[in-house]
């Protein structure tokens, strides 16, 4: 099965991938985990992506599409795939098809996560991670049962995203608006997408997403 996990930044696609590994053993393909990543290692694609995160606007589509394409390649072609932000533009879409294709897979199911923006902004510039096992935390939602201990791993150092901050996080919600929102219905002529309430509370959004994949 694959999936495209739809929604705008801080709408829970993180964490309803992490669920979907846990409960189908599938495979989560987030782009913006692997730029950061790139970014890190200050590889070639790290370097060029690393200013263009910080303001919030896209990468460009041929990088994104290239490690895609070169995740699928490393992946068992049994294990399920959710993509999680990605694609963002009807170029990556176009491009998705293609690589789907090529590695012998189609898509299943576009699941987008409805979400009200000044919610999103509250839940985006409030969040942080633990820096050792990466589980996620909330200023407001979510603080550690023991303060400053990781609940998972017990870690005491934790860090925040460059990005969450709120200027940051606005032009990245109006990146959605203007490119990512107009490939919906593209999905849609297909029959292929499924509307989830992503502002009910986490573990009913968990169950929305997992009776779209019981559908078929
Ligand atoms: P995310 O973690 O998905 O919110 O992505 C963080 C940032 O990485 C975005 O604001 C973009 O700058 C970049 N990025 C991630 N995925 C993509 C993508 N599919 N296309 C273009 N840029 C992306």
């Amino acid at each position: 099965m694959n999936i495209i996990l739809l929604g705008p930044p801080g709408a829970g696609k993180g964490t309803q991938a992490a669920r979907l590994i846990e409960r189908h053993g599938m495979r989560q393909l987030s782009t913006g985990d692997m730029l950061r990543a790139a970014v890190a290692a200050q590889t070639p694609i790290g370097l060029k992506a690393k200013a263009v995160m910080e303001s919030g606007a896209l990468v460009s589509d041929e990088i994104v599409s290239a490690l895609i394409d070169a995740e699928l390649l490393a992946m068992g072609p049994e294990v399920g795939a959710i993509f999680d932000g990605y694609p963002r533009t009807a170029a990556q879409a176009e491009s998705l098809d293609a690589i789907l294709a090529s590695h012998g897979r189609a898509l299943d199911h576009v699941i987008e996560l409805a979400v009200d923006e000044d919610e999103l902004v509250r839940r985006i510039v409030g969040r942080y991670s633990c820096a050792q096992c990466g589980e996620g935390y909330h200023d407001q939602f979510k603080q550690p049962r023991v303060p400053g201990t990781c609940d998972k791993c017990g870690s005491h150092e934790f860090k925040r995203r460059k990005d969450d901050n709120e200027d940051t996080v606005r032009t990245r919600m109006a990146e959605y608006r203007a490119k990512t929102a107009p490939i919906l219905p593209l999905y849609e002529a297909r029959g292929i997408v499924s509307r989830v309430d992503g502002m009910a509370p986490i573990d009913q959004v968990t169950d929305a997403i997992d009776a779209v994949l019981a559908s078929g």
